[in-house]
Parts: structure tokens; C-alpha cells; sequence
């Protein structure tokens, strides 16, 4: 019985050395809509930097771009074509999702398709009550906004994305305006896609409050410099 425990203890921390699991942050001083969406990222993100074994030569290491305008995690997808499944039957989360692809799409840097194969896809677009759900434990950390999130496993070793599931919460949603619900929406799949949040100084759809614009021509140029090869 012994043996048997250990081997299960063992093999999860297999699986959770080889992903890191990012997600937004809770944010306790959320006010108004407009002043405070999405929070600043989390500390506990600290609990996953890269460790020196990742930097060894790896031959199936992606080529991650340095000083681009928005910033990057350090992560992606092997391939420019990437796949969503719509989980969320929400109209109206349905509709900012496909309107958030179509805008990333047009950035032409990658091209993301749906599939009705939820275990073959790569993005999953699903919905959730974000309030409940914002702990973690050492390995894995699910941090959540009020209105978005997005939770990425991937392999550090290779900076290879494994999946992404971005999740938007209904309820808050469901007073905002669809544009709006679009640009949350767009700021989750950026983050699917690889991209980190930008200074509140910058033009990016990655900025974590204060969400006043869609994708940028910084966020278009970032895509495309990380899905050059
Ligand atoms: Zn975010």
C-alpha cells in the first residue's frame, strides 16, 4: 500500500514539474468596472521561474523573441495553427470568443481554428464563477480576476505551450457591452497565446486594468515576432 502511494506522489510531481499553470489574479480592491479588471500578476507566480536545468541546450527548445513591444511569458505554441473548442454555451461569452479569435487571427501572425474535438484541442473557451476559485498550492496556482482568466500548462524545457483554458465569468460579464466582453476576451486568448501583461503605460490589450482597447499594432507586432519561426 506504501509502494502504491508513493508511486502516485511520484508521478504528480512529474506532471507538475513539466507545466507551468499561470492564471490572472484575484484582485481584492476590484472597485468599478472600469478602474480595476484584472490585477497585477500574482506573487506566487514566483513559485515557477524557470530552474537552471531549463537552460541547458535543447534542441526542441522554441526560440522565444526578446524586447518585444508587449510582453512575453516565454512560451508558445509549437505551431502557428492553433486549435479552440467552445465549452461555454453562454451566447453571449460564445460571441466574445469568436469575435477575440477572429481578431487575433487577423493579426495574421497565427491562425487559430475551431474544432468540436475538446481533447485534441489546444485552447479551451469555456465559462466560470471566477470569484471561487482563486487558491493554489506550490505547483499549481489558480488565480483568478473578476472577469477573466487564463490557466496554461506548458513545458519549460522546451517553452512549449501544452494547453490553455481561458475562462470568462457570465455573471460579471453580462452588464458590460459586447465589445467590452470581446476585449476581455482577446486579453485572456492573448495570454493563451503567450503573451504576459504590459505596464499600464503601454498600448496593449495585455494592460491587467483599466481594459480600453482590443489588440494593438505593439500586440500585433509581439504575435508576430513570436510566431516568426
Ligand atoms: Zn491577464
Amino acid at each position: 500500500m506504501r509502494r502504491f502511494i508513493l508511486t502516485i506522489l511520484v508521478a504528480g510531481m512529474v506532471i507538475l514539474g513539466g507545466a507551468r499553470i499561470y492564471a490572472d489574479n484575484a484582485d481584492p480592491n476590484a472597485g468599478s468596472f472600469q478602474s480595476s479588471f484584472f490585477s497585477p500578476d500574482s506573487t506566487s507566480d514566483n513559485d515557477f521561474q524557470f530552474s537552471g536545468a531549463s537552460q541547458r541546450p535543447n534542441a526542441d527548445r522554441l526560440a522565444i523573441p526578446h524586447n518585444t513591444p508587449t510582453p512575453l511569458e516565454g512560451i508558445r505554441w509549437k505551431k502557428k495553427k492553433i486549435t479552440i473548442y467552445m465549452e461555454t454555451t453562454d451566447p453571449k461569452l460564445k460571441w466574445a470568443f469568436r469575435d477575440a479569435v477572429k481578431k487575433w487571427n487577423k493579426t495574421k501572425a497565427v491562425q487559430i481554428r475551431w474544432t468540436k474535438d475538446e481533447e485534441k484541442a489546444n485552447i479551451i473557451a469555456a465559462d466560470g464563477d471566477l470569484a471561487r476559485n482563486n487558491t493554489g498550492n506550490n505547483n499549481v496556482g489558480y488565480t483568478t480576476s473578476e472577469l477573466g482568466s487564463t490557466r496554461t500548462e506548458y513545458d519549460p524545457t522546451t517553452n512549449t505551450l501544452h494547453k490553455a483554458t481561458s475562462t470568462l465569468d457570465p455573471n460579471q460579464l453580462d452588464y458590460t457591452n459586447k465589445e467590452f466582453r470581446s476585449e476581455v476576451a482577446q486579453h485572456e486568448l492573448g495570454h493563451a497565446l503567450g503573451l504576459a501583461h504590459a505596464p499600464e503605460y503601454e498600448h496593449s490589450v495585455m494592460i491587467p486594468r483599466n481594459i480600453k482597447n482590443g489588440i494593438t499594432k505593439n500586440d500585433t507586432k509581439t504575435l508576430r515576432m513570436l510566431y516568426a519561426k
